[in-house]
């Protein structure tokens, strides 16, 4: 078993979202099924068609409605989890993510309305937020199931409730390890950090992507946007660049710089890899960092 034979990679037709299956021996593991209803139907599908004897988990890696919009689709089969034991589906998420109050979760369930709205799509699941039986509150937990291990660590600073996840399986036979990062909306190839909660938590967050990478067998990187990896040049550089953005954010914002023209930035821009869109994401950043460096003027 190689790490690239253990995942089932589904990538969306909007945003390169990355949902995916992964299996091992052990355990099956459903990260992010999303977006369109063909799309979510095809991953239920797969699923419907994995062996009924294995331990299954619904892991969404932080609340972003993008990346919850097809819960509904599986949620029927945790909810019959006394009926059929073995097709139960436990559903992993950050703790923070489990807590979110009511009226967040309302806004986040308003956002996929307002998106199927906007394209007149129809849906045969209702429009939920997970139900979360493990919630994950500590960093380094663990979950072991025969030679696989799932491994959490909280991951803040694009939203306040990420969760990055190793899946680690040792095989019997070679006594080998492969382990699969999944990194959430951290560590892609296509996006710039899109900083929606603190970009110190964020810079936090990519150092520990760094101890990781040197604490686990990491084989493949799953980012939520863009490409897998197996490089581990490719997914430091990853680290080092979000790295640099930030830090180029935060050194703007504390010179108090005017940016609205900045060469740098545009050239960044034009070369982003669409930029017609991610130039919004951009200016929202900036104006988050000048408002963590700046309060008062907010
Ligand atoms: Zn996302």
């Amino acid at each position: 078993l190689e790490a690239i034979d253990m995942i089932t990679p589904f990538r969306s037709a909007l945003y390169m979202t990355q949902a995916a299956v992964v299996e091992t021996p052990d355990l099956i593991v459903i990260v992010d099924p999303c977006w369109l209803p063909d799309e979510v139907a095809s991953i239920h599908q797969y699923v419907a068609a994995l062996a009924a004897d294995k331990p299954r988990y619904l892991l969404f890696t932080h609340s972003d409605f993008d990346h919850i919009i097809g819960y509904g689709a599986f949620a029927h089969e945790s909810v019959n989890a006394s009926v059929q034991a073995c097709s139960a589906v436990q559903v992993i998420s950050s703790q923070r993510m489990a807590d979110k109050s009511a009226s967040e979760q309302e806004a986040i369930l308003e956002q996929i309305r307002e998106f199927d709205d906007r394209y007149y799509i129809e849906r045969d699941y209702p429009i939920m937020y997970p139900s979360v039986t493990i919630p994950v509150a500590q960093n380094g937990q663990q979950l072991a199931v025969g030679g696989t291990t799932l491994t959490f660590y909280l991951a803040p600073g694009h939203t306040d409730d990420g969760l990055m996840t190793i899946v680690e399986h040792i095989c019997d036979s070679s006594n080998e390890s492969i382990g699969v990062l999944i990194a959430g909306d951290y560590l892609s190839d296509v996006e710039f950090p899109y900083i929606y909660h603190s970009s110190e938590a964020y810079l936090n967050t990519l150092v520990q992507a760094t101890r990781i990478l040197e604490q686990h067998t990491i084989t493949m990187l799953l980012p939520g946007h863009g490409n897998i990896t197996c490089d581990h040049v490719e997914m430091r550089s990853r680290i080092s660049n979000s790295e640099q953005y930030i830090h180029a954010l935060r050194a703007e914002a504390a010179q108090n710089m005017n940016t609205a023209n900045n060469e740098q930035w545009e050239e960044f821009l034009v070369n982003s890899r669409f930029p017609r869109h991610m130039r919004h994401y951009h200016e929202e950043n900036q104006s988050l960092v000048a408002r963590e460096q700046h309060p008062s003027r907010s």
